[in-house]
């Protein structure tokens, strides 16, 4: 199985890198950039913090 980093993460859908809806700022990427991790992103987190946590 071949991942890459475009499986994992994307470019905000919500205002498509802009970081600006309507007028207001993105919601959903104001925090970590206008990258995104995808659902396959989130899972892979998710399971990395499953091993790496105490
Ligand atoms: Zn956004």
């Amino acid at each position: 199985m071949v991942i890459t980093t475009d499986d994992l993460e994307l470019v905000c859908p919500n205002c498509e890198g802009t970081r600006r809806e309507n007028g207001l700022p993105c919601k959903k990427s104001t925090e970590k950039g206008v990258i995104i991790l995808t659902s396959q992103g989130n899972t892979l987190l998710h399971f990395i913090k499953k091993y790496t946590s105490e």
